[in-house]
């Protein structure tokens, strides 16, 4: 065999090269995890998938866990579904748990059940459904988890609520020094009022014991109006309407013509309940059209305005009863784009009702200059939250949830950086809140004279947690 120079040369630098290096083996590159947005990928120490069976030791695992990262000083995250949006379930150089599955028992009598923190609400719905009931309050889709729920103190659109913590009568948390600590508004007050709404930054959420309602057969009723009347209106639908269970509005997203209109959709029990009611069921033949009609907002403004047409004159003439399972139980996929350059974003602001008009020229003032397409924004009512610290509606507020779709590019980043600023910025002027779960885009000052209890929030932060094991990107951008 002949070997050439050249063939000679890789060959012994090949062997100075593997010399020098630790054996393959050694090198493992650190978990990176990211969230929804697909914007925050961070790299962690460790990354576990904790599938809590019902019969698991899960919180002796997550004191193990727990414990293992504060010997290391390394911050300590639990996230379920990562569907919030700035890593505020992501420990940078920490140990993050994907916490799932867990148990579900029920108490009729007390109208109450208690459920793992991993369980996710389509969970919940399936074990609730054939029971003939239904959670009180939860987000509109069904991916999220239990523990997230209440550590977001998520709303949803069944009436009249406030908050989920509204509906959480306990939970079970494991503090930073592996302590199980169990609270209540009349137990361990403080924590339950710091940890709902917390992020996780007070401990481990293991177990909750929730309000839950009877499922019930709802019809839909459709009434179009000015958006000067949405206010108004949907406040005498929810308050003065016992018959109303659910209640949302829309607004027309169209660029040329802002929030033009609005759709107020109220949903009462329908004059026949089946007996027994139908098992909850998946989202059914609409789906994939809506999905492509919602999809193809994006560049192109004639689907805003023929997504709004079936919304508005469309929808009511079809549209039939469904139970309450039915309704909530609809997944994120439903909306899933497949464009890969694009990702979508969330905003939520929660308006003063009496502000709603000012919030609408807000918007119409500041939206339409955005690159981001605007899909979506639903209405909700959500009623005052005395309990939580960091409330986002310390009186009743209207919340109007945004979808945007944002190229993901440095110039995507900075329009979004740019109009959700501007959006804070004026709902702090109308005396409003925005929502911390999504993009990491408030600056410091207008997080705290929005969360006006924030600095107390921080004070028992560092008091409960010392060591500061407990840390997510939030922590760091906001708080820390
Ligand atoms: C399409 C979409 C629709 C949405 N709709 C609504 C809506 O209708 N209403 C609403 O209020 N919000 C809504 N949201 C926001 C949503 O409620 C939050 O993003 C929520 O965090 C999602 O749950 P998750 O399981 O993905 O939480 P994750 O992102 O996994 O976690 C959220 C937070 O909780 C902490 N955490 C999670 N589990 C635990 C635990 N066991 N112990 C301690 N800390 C924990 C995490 O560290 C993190 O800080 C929506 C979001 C999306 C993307």
């Amino acid at each position: 065999m002949t070997l050439s120079r050249r063939s000679v040369l890789q060959g012994g630098l090949a062997l100075a090269v593997t010399g020098a290096m630790p054996a393959r083996a050694e090198f493992a590159p650190r978990p990176v995890i990211n969230d929804a947005s697909r914007l925050n990928p961070t790299s962690v120490a460790r990354h576990i998938a904790l599938k809590a069976a019902p019969t698991d030791d899960v919180v002796g695992r997550i004191r193990q866990e727990i414990a293992a990262a504060a010997a290391e000083g390394r911050p300590f995250a639990i996230g379920t579904a990562r569907h919030s949006m700035g890593g505020q379930s992501i420990p940078r150089d920490g140990v993050a748990i994907t916490l799932t599955g867990g148990h579900i028992e029920l108490d009729k009598a007390a109208m109450t059940y208690r459920v793992g923190a991993g369980m996710r609400w389509f969970e919940v719905i399936r074990a609730l459904d054939p029971q003939g009931f239904s959670p009180a309050v939860m987000q509109s889709n069904s991916d999220f988890g239990v523990g997230s729920t209440f550590c977001v103190n998520s709303h949803g659109w069944p009436t009249r609520y406030g908050p989920f913590g509204a509906t959480v009568r306990s939970v079970k948390i494991v503090m930073a020094d592996g302590q199980l600590v169990e609270c209540s508004r009349s137990k361990n007050a403080e924590l339950f009022a710091l940890a709902m709404g917390g992020y996780g930054l007070f401990g481990a959420i293991v177990e909750a014991e929730l309000d839950m309602v009877p499922n019930v057969s709802l019809e839909p009723t459709y009434v179009r109006m000015d958006p000067s009347r949405f206010a108004d209106a949907f406040l005498k639908a929810v308050e003065t309407d016992p018959a109303v269970k659910m209640a949302y509005g829309r607004l027309s997203v169209a660029r040329e013509a802002l929030f033009d209109e609005a759709l107020l959709i109220t949903y009462r029990p329908a004059a026949t309940q089946p007996s027994p009611l139908p098992a909850v069921v998946d989202h059914g033949a609409l789906t994939g059209f809506s999905r492509n009609v919602y999809r193809l907002q994006t560049g192109h403004e004639w689907a805003k305005d023929f997504r709004w047409f079936m919304e508005a004159s469309i929808s009511p003439t079809i549209a039939g009863a469904a139970t309450r399972n039915t309704l909530m139980v609809e997944p994120v996929v439903n909306l899933a784009s497949g464009d890969r350059t694009r990702t979508d974003i969330l905003h939520e602001y929660f308006v003063p009702p009496d502000r709603f008009k000012d919030f609408v020229d807000l918007c119409r003032a500041v939206i339409p200059k955005a690159k981001a397409e605007f899909l979506n924004v639903t209405l909700r009512y959500v009623d005052a939250d005395a309990t939580a610290v960091l409330a986002y509606a310390p009186q009743k507020r209207i919340a109007a949830v945004m979808s945007f779709s944002q190229e993901i590019s440095p110039e995507g980043e900075v329009d979004m950086m740019t109009m959700t600023e501007a959006l804070i910025e004026g709902i702090k002027g109308l005396g409003g809140a925005f929502y911390l779960p999504y993009r990491l885009h408030a600056r410091r000052d207008q997080v705290r004279s929005i969360y006006p209890r924030s600095e107390e929030f921080v004070a028992a932060k560092r008091k409960l947690d010392p060591q500061l094991v407990f840390r997510n990107t939030m922590w760091d951008a906001y708080f820390a």
